[in-house]
């Protein structure tokens, strides 16, 4: 099949290449200018899932691994201290893991497109993977996003190991995550834009070096609340169809996972099925929907362990299942005490 990918992001990526592999004729088409081009994002996940895609798409995952992570320190209202044990989470060179990706493709830079970009009616679909803009569906009236932006900085060697800090009412949250070579990603989502942790990074930290200052909102609203998944011939994949882990703005892995749901179901029949499409994204993703609702109550100051203990067991439950794709523990009495100090 003729397919256009609109955005060059890890979605994009991983797509073109898996389905230029498989024989289809593949054209990516991206906004941002080649020199600019840089995947706005921490950097973080769980190696034990990029392993397979990497595989999959035929790199070495161990090429890209940046920082292998110990324990995550999480500082919480009322001073409260809580350590996450990490089990695979890593930061790794997305920059290059999507770059090395794309190789053999063709993909056109400086093409910023909409539904009336003309070239793309030449193609059999068209595959909307422009993440958070979604530029290419209808907007879904239940869309819901948290700003956030971060730091490029070096010369911290000081701290060697991923460090949040969770908001009062999970309105958002700080991140450190670190690259090795005393570089890192430092920054934060916040509902209410106040962005603590950043400035007080500056002050302790003021040796650090800013390389880069970027950022983007990101798209917490899952598949459930992101239909339609198409617009006659474009479908989309990824973030742009809400495919992120709502409690955590964490996006890299379930886009990916979105992608092989795509690649399944264009493989099953001469026809793109949309309508299985969609009930397998909304199968695989269903929990997200519990998860989300959990995260906006929190917010709204609505959580109620004993009334919403349903919602919250599926949580853990679910997040338990799928340990290994997260990296870190989960721990029943772990959750309990972190969503209680939020
Ligand atoms: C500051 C920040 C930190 C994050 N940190 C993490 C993290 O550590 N771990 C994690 O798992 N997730 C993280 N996320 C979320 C994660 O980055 C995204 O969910 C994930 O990258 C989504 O992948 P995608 O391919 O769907 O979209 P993206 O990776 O966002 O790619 C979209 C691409 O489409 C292009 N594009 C947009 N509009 C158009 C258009 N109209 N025409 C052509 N091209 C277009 C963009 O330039 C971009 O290259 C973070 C997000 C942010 C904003």
């Amino acid at each position: 099949m003729k397919l256009a990918i609109v955005g060059a992001g890890v979605a994009g990526s991983y797509l073109g290449n898996r389905l230029q592999d498989e024989g289809h004729q593949i054209e990516i088409f991206e906004s941002s200018r080649k020199e600019s081009h840089w995947p706005v994002c921490a950097w973080g996940a769980s190696k034990n899932m990029l392993e397979t895609f990497s595989k999959n798409a035929g790199l070495n995952f161990d090429n890209y691994v940046l920082h292998r992570g110990k324990k995550l320190r999480m500082d919480l209202p009322h001073e409260k201290i809580e350590y996450l044990d990490l089990k695979g989470l890593v930061t790794y060179d997305k920059y290059k893991w999507e770059q090395d990706l794309c190789q053999g493709l063709k993909l056109n830079y400086g093409f910023h497109c909409n539904p009336e970009s003309d070239f793309l009616s030449n193609f059999d679909y068209v595959i909307d993977c422009t993440g958070f803009h979604r530029s290419l569906l209808p907007r879904s009236p239940q869309d819901f996003i948290i700003p956030s932006y971060e730091f490029l900085v070096e010369n911290v060697s000081e701290i060697d190991e991923f460090y949040v800090i969770g908001y009062k009412g999970a309105r958002g949250y700080f991140w450190f995550f670190p690259l090795g070579d005393g570089r890192a990603y430092m920054g934060a989502g916040d509902i209410d834009r106040n962005y603590y942790g950043i400035s007080e990074f500056f002050k302790k930290y003021h040796q650090a070096k800013i390389l880069k200052k970027i950022g983007r909102p990101i798209r917490l609203s899952p598949p459930k609340r992101m239909l339609p998944f198409n617009n006659d011939n474009i479908i989309g994949v990824g973030e742009s169809i809400g495919c992120v882990f709502p409690l955590l703005g964490e996006g890299i892995i379930p886009s990916l996972i979105c992608c092989d749901i795509f690649i399944d179901v264009l493989n099953t029949d001469s026809t793109f099925d949309v309508g299985l499409y969609e009930k397998r994204i909304l199968k695989k993703f269903g929990y997200y929907d519990d998860v989300y609702r959990i995260v906006r109550l929190k917010m709204d100051g609505k959580l109620n362990s004993v009334k919403h203990f349903k919602l919250l067991m599926s949580m853990y439950r679910n997040m338990k299942r799928e340990e290994k794709r997260f990296g870190f523990g989960i721990d029943f009495e772990q959750m309990n005490r972190l969503l209680k100090a939020l």
